[in-house]
């Protein structure tokens, strides 16, 4: 496989599973710790390897080092794999997720902004989503039977039970202190806002089609998914909360084995259901007009990017973060007609986001 993204959340959980199933890795590609990227290095033995960073060249432990964008093109290109785990965080991810499927490679996407951002774009066939909801969907999913709505669950997040006044004051070390999952910096925030399950919403609707989506918070992270079909019965996926599992079935295709342990229902004792309230997560007011428009995902995105990496200087107050990005959903009326103008959009709400 040609994994994106090693040293993050989901790169290491991939790495995991490669070593369990003794899969090959011929591409390790990682951002700037290089100290983990040398350990993986040494275990995994890839044949290429790709960094952000021309500058950390030197410190690699390897003979092939390709550097930034053009080194993931050409990495994706020349490698013989035809499977590319994407887990890089962000836009960043978009033109791997491109290139891979121009090579007719198919791909792992944990890498969610790239169906948010250019999903009327990507041909979903040869996509394979690593999130825990989606992985639920596709579980429960049985076409032999009328589908009412799709529903996903949320965690709520790190502010679910904050009073609503504080939420202005809260800090990045609060929205990163989240209460079921482990994952990385950007996504932690994103579940903070909501933001994480609008996305979520939008790749569910570029992977299933058109459908009726829509999201509840479940507080225990226990279920991911819930299929409503038109006889009036509910079905629902529970696992724990371990990446583990989505990524072994994109990997190997099917599972004969125990990836996680079951959910023990007497243990967990009892389930809480909110609904998801636009005081609280103000980014949900525009989940409706999103999901008619959904090419409009890409000035979510790069609205939302760009607010965070001003939380994350202190610029802003954590509640900034959705306000900024529904100013700028408002201020930019426009689709994106192709891909290539899908780069020059994402650059013109950035810098309008920076300039507030
Ligand atoms: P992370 O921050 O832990 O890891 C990101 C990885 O990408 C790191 O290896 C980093 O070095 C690399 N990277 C960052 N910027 C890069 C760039 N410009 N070029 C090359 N490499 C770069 O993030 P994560 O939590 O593993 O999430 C990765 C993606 O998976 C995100 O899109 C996230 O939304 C999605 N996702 C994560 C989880 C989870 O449990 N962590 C679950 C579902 C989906
Ligand atoms: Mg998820």
């Amino acid at each position: 496989m040609i994994l994106l993204g090693s040293t993050g959340s989901i790169g290491v959980n991939t790495l995991a599973i490669a070593e369990r199933f003794g899969l090959h890795v011929e591409v390790l590609g990682a951002g700037r710790n290089i100290e983990l990227l040398n350990r993986q290095i040494k275990r995994f033995n890839p044949s290429i390897v790709v960094i952000q960073e021309a500058r950390d060249r030197p410190i690699v432990d390897h003979p092939r080092v390709l550097i930034g964008q053009e080194g993931i093109m050409e990495a994706i290109r020349e490698a013989k794999s035809d499977l590319v785990i994407n887990a890089i965080v962000g836009f960043a991810g978009l033109r791997a997720t491109l290139e891979a499927l121009t090579c007719k490679k198919r791909v792992a996407l944990a890498n969610k902004e790239s169906l948010v951002v250019a999903g009327a774009f990507l041909d979903s066939s040869d996509i394979i989503p690593i999130d825990s909801e989606h992985f639920g969907l596709w579980y429960l999913h049985d076409i032999t039977r009328p589908i009412e709505r799709m529903l996903i669950t949320a965690s709520g997040g790190a502010f679910r039970d904050w009073p609503l006044e504080r939420l202005q004051h809260a800090t990045l070390a609060d929205a990163l202190r989240h209460p079921n999952w482990s994952m990385g910096r950007k996504i932690t925030i994103d579940s903070a806002t909501m933001t994480n399950k609008l996305f979520e919403l939008l790749e569910a609707r570029w992977l299933f089609g058109e459908g009726n989506f829509d999201a509840i918070i479940e507080t225990r992270s226990l279920i991911h998914a819930l299929i409503d079909y038109r006889d009036g019965s509910t079905t629902a996926h529970f696992a724990r909360a371990d990446m583990q599992l989505p990524i072994a079935f994109a990997l190997l295709g099917s599972v004969q084995e125990r990836i996680v342990d079951r959910v023990d229902l007497l243990e967990c004792g009892g389930l809480e259901f909110r609904a998801i309230d636009p005081e609280r997560y103000p980014i949900w007011s525009i989940k409706e007009d999103l999901l008619r428009r959904p090419k409009r995902g890409v000035i979510v995105n790069a609205a939302n990017e760009a607010a965070i990496e001003r939380f994350i200087a202190d610029e802003i107050g954590f509640m900034q973060i959705a306000r900024l990005t529904l100013d700028a959903y408002a201020h930019f009326d426009v689709e994106a007609s192709e891909v290539d103008a899908l780069f020059a959009l994402d650059e013109e709400v950035r810098r309008w986001v920076k300039e507030r």
